[in-house]
């Protein structure tokens, strides 16, 4: 789990084998294209980030990483365009 002060923002992370998603717990939310395919193809919030995420919470075994809210639209960033292309530079 990611925190980010002053704001409280809470964001869960999940490691998997291709990369970390971003994971929300409620409503249940996941960057991974297996859920996005669950969701079009079932109507079923699920894959397997969701669970890890489920059992991690469960047992208490996660760890924080404290950070301030300057850092959380990088942090973000990072996530999310992890997938592009590499941006060209001028
Ligand atoms: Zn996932």
């Amino acid at each position: 789990m990611h925190t980010f002060e002053p704001s409280g923002t809470r964001i869960w992370t999940v490691v998997g084998r291709e990369g970390e998603y971003l994971v929300s717990d409620d409503p249940p939310l996941c960057t991974c294209p297996a859920f996005y395919f669950s969701l079009v193809r079932t109507k079923k919030r699920e894959c397997h980030h969701l669970l890890a995420l489920d059992l991690a919470k469960r047992h208490d075994h996660f760890s924080t990483t404290p950070g301030h809210d300057e850092e959380m639209s990088i942090f973000l960033s990072l996530l999310w365009g992890r997938n592009l292309p590499p941006q060209e530079s001028d």
